[in-house]
């Protein structure tokens, strides 16, 4: 049997940056990936999504160009060749992590491996290994629903296999992926029918946001299917999908499911190691990321907190600090999270909503600054687009709680209020910055 001080399950954002952080510390280390590394953000999330998104931006961009005295014929767009180039963008990125993993003397087994007890695992070829400490991040995949013939569609992992533009796509789903991939579709060309259960998109953010994304996406030219739960999914010359009140839409050369993610560990023998999950079969852990079997941890996706990449990356860190750099507390704090969606335009945000602040305070400890406009930018081009964003305040000095944008820039923009509400700032702390103008960003220090 092997022995390590740390056997990292996923090597994924979180299974390396936790990996790299103890091999500095000097920690004999393995990581089991039977896959590509850099998991789900660098082989079929973040990192290709945002090629895509410039693609689609560009296109955007393209057909405003006019307004801008450009005279542009645009004949076509290649998406193979957009393909090509952003595959071998990632297989780059693959051979930069496996590098990185080699000079800093960790293992990497190209195996899936399971619990045989709380820290003795076993690969695929049925050797042994034992670890002080034990890490699951393996992370989690696209859900298929239960329904008769949902196997004709594909899930994000199948949108990044395409090799052509689709024509006719149904986007099932109204979270982060449905409408980020909806978006490309659209923007690129296809004709996009989303359907939502409810009337509008987004319902885990403030509530404006997802009413001017969805706005936008219908001008657009986005066809949404609203309080349509599907029911089934036929294939006879194309798919049609139809919904449990009956209606079927009918045409489509593909649907896409975006219904949110499933934790890999059905098959790695938690039960062996003692490590409990809950009803959904995320691992449960405490605030320092520690599992129900002592020396088991568990970070990233496969929790089901905050399915963000820098989360995962953020906790696995912290971990390897605690563990092997002699930082007790060390952990991750899971409030103030910035996010963004790569929408067109985007959606940026950090802190409460303002229904997650309703619930929290009395209604006369809030104050709540709304602001929309039409940005510079489309001053000159035919459509006009609101720009939205809200600020949050809780007490009498009005501490900044929730930060919203949804307009184009939102996605660079939030990264520095993130930095700013994280530590504290109260409103006069904004209104005490000078602004820059002229930009879009400058309304959130002016807002009145
Ligand atoms: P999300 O959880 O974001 O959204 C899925 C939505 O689909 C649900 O909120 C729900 O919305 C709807 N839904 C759920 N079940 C069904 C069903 N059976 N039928 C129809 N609709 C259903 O999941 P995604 O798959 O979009 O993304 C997974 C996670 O990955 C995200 O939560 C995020 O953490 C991460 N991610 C982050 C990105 C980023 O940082 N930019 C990009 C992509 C993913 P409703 O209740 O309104 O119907």
């Amino acid at each position: 049997m092997r022995s390590y001080d740390l056997i990292v399950l996923g090597g994924g954002s979180g299974g390396l940056a936790a990996a790299q952080r103890a091999a500095e510390y000097g920690a004999r280390v393995v990581v089991f990936e039977p896959s590509r590394l850099g998991g789900t953000c660098v082989n079929v999330g973040c990192v290709p999504k945002k090629v895509m998104w410039n693609a689609a931006h560009l296109a955007h961009t393209l057909r405003e160009a006019a307004a801008y005295g450009f005279q542009i014929d645009v004949h076509s767009h290649d998406w193979s060749a957009l393909k090509r180039g952003r595959d071998a963008y990632v297989a780059r990125l693959n051979e930069f992590y496996r590098v990185n993993l080699e000079s800093k003397s960790i293992d990497w087994v190209r195996s899936s491996a399971s619990f045989q007890a709380p820290r003795e695992i076993q690969d695929e070829a049925g050797e042994t290994y034992h670890g002080e400490h034990v890490l699951i991040a393996t992370g989690a995949f696209p859900t298929v629903p239960d329904l008769p013939g949902a196997d004709l569609g594909m899930t994000s992992d199948g949108f990044f296999d395409l090799e052509d533009l689709p024509q006719r796509v149904a986007v099932v789903g109204s979270g982060y992926i449905a409408i980020e991939l909806g978006g490309v579709l659209q923007a690129l060309g296809c004709a996009v029918t989303q359907f939502i259960r409810y009337e509008t998109i987004l319902r885990d953010f403030d509530e404006m946001l997802g009413r001017y994304l969805i706005e936008q996406m219908r001008a657009h030219g986005t066809d949404f299917v609203t309080g349509a739960v599907p029911a089934r999914l036929e294939a006879a010359e194309a798919l049609s999908l139809t919904t449990e009140d009956g209606r079927c839409v009918a045409g489509f050369d593909r649907v896409l499911w975006a219904i949110g993610r499933t934790p890999n560990t059905a098959s790695i023998g938690l039960r062996d190691a003692g490590v409990e999950t809950d009803a959904s079969g995320n691992v449960t852990v405490d605030r320092w990321q520690n599992s129900s079997a002592a020396g088991v941890y568990a970070i990233g996706d496969v929790t089901g907190q905050a399915q963000l990449t820098p989360v995962a990356i953020a906790a696995g860190r912290r971990l390897a600090d605690r563990i092997f750099g002699d930082q007790n507390d060390c952990h991750l704090s899971y409030e103030n999270i910035p996010t963004v969606v790569f929408s067109h335009p985007p959606v940026g945000t950090v802190g409460l909503t303002e229904q997650e602040a309703r619930k929290q305070y009395a209604e006369n400890e809030l104050k709540i600054y709304t602001s929309e406009f039409v940005p510079l930018y489309n001053a000159l081009t035919i459509e006009k687009p609101k720009t939205a964003m809200k600020l949050i305040t809780v007490g009498a000095d009005e501490r900044i709680v929730g930060c919203h944008v949804v307009g184009p820039g939102a996605d660079e923009m939030l990264q520095g209020f993130a930095v700013a509400v994280a530590m504290g700032a109260r409103k006069r702390d904004f209104d005490d910055t000078v602004a820059i103008h002229p930009t879009s960003a400058e309304e959130l220090v002016t807002m009145r």
